[in-house]
């Protein structure tokens, strides 16, 4: 789970971890006296579950209220696109109004969970500021990765090594050193799956400040959290995924395409798509209805799909286990006829009551048409597919 910018930097606070003065408004009848209590110039930004804003305009210095108002006007109940969004980009509900720094050098840190090595990783660059996978592109040398032993946590000494390696000037190498334990230990205490500081920054008088703040924290450690878990934000989220996560399901949208795929499991869900893939059609989407969807689960999966506006054919790929394939069947066929939807369905179903499942689906007036194997229903996908345009 995501949170806002604001609220990463008041957790950042509970750890002593420094951020630049600020204030956070839904209004902007609060900005003019906001920015004057900042003395006049302040730094505002978009509070979206987005990266990249400052290119699009949505982190501007301002250098006093009324330059302050105008803008905060121009930001508020607007919708901001970056490179990291959707088309339609993110609602901006409210705004984090802070205090301008002088800024001497603009650092990058991370923490996340490398899965190969089984371990949280430190990852620094110099180059903060800027897009950290375009510094991974264009200057790889400049990127250091140190992985922390989860028995031993992250120790001063490696924690100084860090700080010499970003070149921190080294009477503020003790602050620094403090902030990399500080910032690891709040990403173990809260079970985060990422913390990222871009930029870090050294300020003209060597001071170090996190300018700006990510937090994700792992949704299966959530219950743990109840303080985080009320951070939850479902308007940044797009519709479709805010539906499938309240329903208990996992959609992802993928772009490009034009197949809806429903599956159970992930796993699955991985080998359809290739198959569909090279088959030479490609995936808009995949749904994992998962083990213990009920009838009104997979309902609300198939509308999901259909409501997902490039989805042109479904493809129904059912590996049943504890899922029941009649209930699958029921499912699709009664959300069919209630979304009206005429979209052509192409399925595939074994395990548990596979043939009252395909039964009922070939009974049904849908168009649907069933397949033996996946491989099977890949080919029929590619075939109907080309007709659809016309
Ligand atoms: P992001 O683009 O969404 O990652 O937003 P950031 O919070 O990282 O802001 C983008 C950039 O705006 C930073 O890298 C800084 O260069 C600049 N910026 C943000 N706050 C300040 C500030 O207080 N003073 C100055 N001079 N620049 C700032
Ligand atoms: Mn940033």
């Amino acid at each position: 789970m995501n949170i806002h910018e604001y609220q990463a930097k008041e957790l950042f606070e509970q750890y002593n971890i420094n951020t630049p003065l600020g204030f956070v408004t839904n209004s902007t009848e609060d900005v003019e006296g906001i920015i004057n209590k900042l003395n006049g110039k302040a730094v505002i930004k978009a509070q979206v579950h987005a990266g990249g804003r400052g290119k699009v305009g949505g982190v501007k210095l301002v250098n006093s209220a009324e330059e302050g108002n105008i803008i905060a006007k121009e930001l508020l109940g607007k919708n901001l696109v970056t490179h990291q969004t959707n088309k339609s980009g993110v609602p901006i509900e409210k705004l984090l109004i802070a205090q301008t720094l002088d800024i001497k050098k603009e650092l990058y840190v991370s923490i996340l969970i490398d899965g190969d090595l089984a371990s949280p990783v430190f990852i620094a660059s110099t180059e903060g500021g800027i897009d950290i996978e375009e510094v991974a592109d264009t200057q790889p040398e400049k990127i250091f990765r140190i992985k922390c032993d989860p028995l031993i946590g992250l120790t001063p000494y490696i924690a100084r090594d860090l700080s010499r390696k970003l070149n921190i000037p080294e009477k503020s190498i003790k602050e620094s050193s403090n902030l990399f334990i500080n910032l690891y230990k709040l990403f173990i205490e809260n079970d985060c799956s990422l913390v990222e500081i871009n930029p870090l920054i050294i300020t003209d008088n060597d001071e170090i400040i996190a300018l700006d703040a990510k937090v994700n924290i792992e949704d299966d450690a959530l219950f743990r959290h109840k303080n985080l878990e009320k951070l939850y934000d479902p308007n940044q989220l797009d519709p479709l995924e805010e539906r499938a996560i309240s329903a208990n399901l996992a959609y992802v949208k993928l772009d490009g395409g034009e197949v809806g795929c429903m599956v159970n499991g992930a796993g699955l869900a991985m080998a359809t798509m290739d198959t569909t893939k090279n088959a030479g059609a490609n995936p808009a989407n995949f749904l994992d209805i998962g083990g213990s969807a009920d009838q009104a689960g997979i309902e609300e999966a198939f509308k999901i799909i259909t409501d997902d506006s490039d989805v042109k054919i479904i493809l129904v790929n059912l590996f049943a286990g504890i899922a029941r394939s009649d209930i699958v069947a029921k499912g699709i066929i009664k959300a069919a006829e209630e979304t009206k939807s005429s979209l052509p369905i192409v399925v595939t179903m074994r395990g548990t009551n596979a043939d009252e499942g395909l039964e009922l689906l070939e009974k049904s007036n849908l168009n649907i048409t069933t397949a033996s194997d996946l491989f099977e229903a890949a080919k029929i996908l590619t075939k109907i597919l080309p007709n659809l345009g016309a």
